[in-house]
């Protein structure tokens, strides 16, 4: 990232992100910290793909962000980024199997090369049982613990293989036994090549991370091991 700014305009215009440069390597581990509304999320979503910066430029693997189209952007989003959230956001009518699988047919969607639903099937299955959920597939969320749901939702952002997951506040609903197995999944995913940037309010979680990065009113006023 370079200079980024994000300005919201709704009563008036506030600078949410202010002039933020950072540089992300491939494997590395990251927390990014900071007061409630200092623009974790905010910065979150823009790597992400989620959404745009208001100035400055985002370059993904030497590839300039901002000069991608709507649908190459959705494509980049979906090839290269694995979200989770806080509250899991599963689809509860789908069971922990379709909710995987129903992220390779947004892939279908966008990708010239079709994934066939035999393999997004297959492909789905080997992602729950890389979290463990070998036993719980066939259940809908809401029969599953919330730490089992987190689970679901990690097994849903890397059924891609992505190369980075971005995870907003994904410990904050769950309690610290379950914060400690979610942090070793992700830790698992990190060893295995995977790029993983964590928000948190969660010292124990940022301190598994290999690098945090503190925000305050959008800027960054901390960034080191
Ligand atoms: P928290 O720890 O509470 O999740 P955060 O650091 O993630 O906070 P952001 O969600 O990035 O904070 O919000 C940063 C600031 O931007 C806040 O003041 C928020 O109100 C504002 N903001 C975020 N999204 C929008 C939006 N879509 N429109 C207007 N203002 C927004
Ligand atoms: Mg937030």
């Amino acid at each position: 990232l370079n200079g980024i700014n994000k300005y919201f305009e709704v009563a008036e215009r506030i600078n949410v992100l202010k002039d933020i440069s950072l540089r992300i390597h491939h494997g590395e581990m990251i927390a990014i910290m900071g007061p409630s509304g200092s623009g974790k999320s905010t910065l979150l979503n823009i790597l992400g793909l989620l959404d745009r910066p208001s100035l400055g430029t985002y370059f993904l693997d030497d590839k300039d962000m901002s000069l991608l189209k709507e649908k190459e952007r959705a494509f980049t989003r979906n090839k290269n980024i694995g979200f989770v959230f806080q509250n899991f956001n599963l689809i509860n009518e789908l069971s922990a199997l379709e909710n995987v699988k129903i992220n390779l047919q947004f892939y279908n969607l966008y990708s010239k090369k079709k994934v066939t639903h035999k393999e997004a099937l297959q492909r789905s299955k080997d992602a729950l049982i890389s979290v463990g959920l070998e036993d719980h597939m066939y259940k809908r969320p809401l029969q599953l613990s919330g730490g089992q749901q987190q689970r679901v939702a990690i097994a849903r952002a890397i059924v891609n293989n992505p190369s980075f997951i971005l995870a907003d506040e994904p410990t904050g609903a769950l309690d610290s036994n379950t914060t400690e197995e979610i942090m070793q999944v992700l830790k698992r995913l990190n060893q295995h090549g995977n790029t993983i940037i964590i928000v948190t309010h969660n010292t124990d979680v940022a301190n598994q991370c290999n690098r945090i990065i503190e925000l305050k009113d959008g800027e960054i006023v901390a960034d080191g091991a």
